[in-house]
C-alpha cells in the first residue's frame, strides 16, 4: 500500500473513531488505517484534574514518533507507520487489549504510595504491572489470573505482552540513559494487529512524558507529567527539553505558544 499517494482530508470532514483524554482518533486514508491526533489537554487522577497546556500535543506527537520509529527499527513491532503533519501521526487499526502494562525500575507514585517504599530506590529488579483500563473504577491493577479469566487477553497473549514490554524497556532504558534521564517507570499499551488471518500484540498508544516517568540522571529534576500532577510548572519546557536531547527538535524550533525555553541543568 502506498500512504504517500492519499489525497489530503480535511480533518473536520474526517470521521472522528474515539475522542480520549488527550488524542483523538480518526479514520484513515486507506482501510486498516487510523491518524492519532495529539490534542494539548492534560488530565490526571482519572480527569478530575484537567488543563489546556499549549504546545504539548506537538511534543508527544514528535517523542512518540522518535520512540516507535525506533521500535520499528529494531523488530519491535508497534502500530506506528509515519508522522502526517505537527499533531498527527498515520497508524494501522489494531484491536486495543483493555490492560495498561506499567513497568518499572525505581520506586515512584503508586508503587511507592502503595508498598511504602521511598521514591527513587532503585528496584531489585524491573517489575511489571498490569491495570484494567476502566475509567468508571479508576483503572484498578488486576493480576494474570484476572486478565485470563475475564478474557482479556490469553495466557499465550500475557506472554508476549510481557516480552514486548521488556524489549522496550531495556530500549527506552537505554536510549534515556544515552541523554542523561533514568526512565523510571513507564506505561503502555498493546493491541492485536491482523495480518492475513495472522494476529501478532503490537506496541500501541503512545509513549512520551505523559506517559513515562522521566528524572535528570544528576539533578533528579522531573522531565515528565508529574510536573502536571504535582502543580509543578515547566511542563513544556521539560518535554521539550527531553525531545531536544533526544535531537528531535532543533535549537530554534519550539512548539507554539511556548515562551523562550531556558532549562536549568
Ligand atoms: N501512567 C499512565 N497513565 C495512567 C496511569 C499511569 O501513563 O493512567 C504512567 C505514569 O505516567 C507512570 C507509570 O504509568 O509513568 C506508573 O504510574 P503509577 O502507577 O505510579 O500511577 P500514578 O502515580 O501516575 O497515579
Amino acid at each position: 500500500m502506498d500512504f504517500h499517494k492519499s489525497r489530503y482530508t480535511p480533518m473536520s470532514r474526517r470521521r472522528r473513531i474515539y475522542e480520549g483524554k488527550a488524542k483523538v482518533l480518526y479514520e484513515g486514508p486507506e482501510p486498516g488505517t487510523l491518524i492519532q491526533h495529539f490534542k494539548d489537554d492534560a488530565t490526571a487522577f482519572n480527569a478530575k484534574k484537567h488543563e489546556v497546556i499549549e504546545g504539548k500535543g506537538v511534543l508527544n506527537n514528535r517523542i512518540s514518533e522518535y520512540v516507535f520509529q525506533h521500535l520499528n527499527n529494531i523488530g519491535v513491532p508497534t502500530h506506528f507507520i509515519r508522522r502526517l503533519n505537527m499533531r498527527e501521526q498515520l497508524i494501522r487499526e489494531v484491536e486495543i487489549i483493555p490492560l495498561e502494562v506499567v513497568v518499572r525500575n525505581v520506586a515512584a507514585g503508586s508503587l511507592s504510595q502503595r508498598l511504602g517504599i521511598e521514591e527513587g530506590t532503585q528496584l531489585p529488579r524491573s517489575i511489571i504491572e498490569f491495570y484494567y483500563k476502566n475509567d468508571k473504577l479508576n483503572d484498578p491493577m488486576v493480576s494474570e489470573e484476572h486478565i485470563t479469566a475475564f478474557g482479556w487477553a490469553s495466557p499465550q497473549e500475557i506472554d508476549d505482552i510481557m516480552a514486548l514490554a521488556i524489549r522496550v524497556n531495556d530500549f527506552l532504558s537505554g536510549l534515556f540513559l544515552g541523554v542523561g534521564i533514568r526512565l523510571v517507570d513507564f506505561k503502555m499499551e498493546t493491541g492485536r494487529l491482523w495480518e492475513n488471518d495472522v494476529m501478532r500484540i503490537v506496541v500501541a498508544d503512545e509513549i512520551s512524558p505523559d506517559s513515562c516517568r522521566l528524572w535528570d540522571i544528576k539533578s533528579n529534576e522531573k522531565l515528565d507529567k508529574d510536573r502536571f500532577r504535582r502543580d509543578l510548572g515547566g511542563l513544556v519546557e521539560a518535554y521539550t527539553e527531553v525531545a531536544k536531547r533526544l535531537g528531535i527538535m532543533s535549537e530554534g524550533e519550539r512548539p507554539q505558544g511556548s515562551g523562550p525555553v531556558l532549562v536549568k541543568s
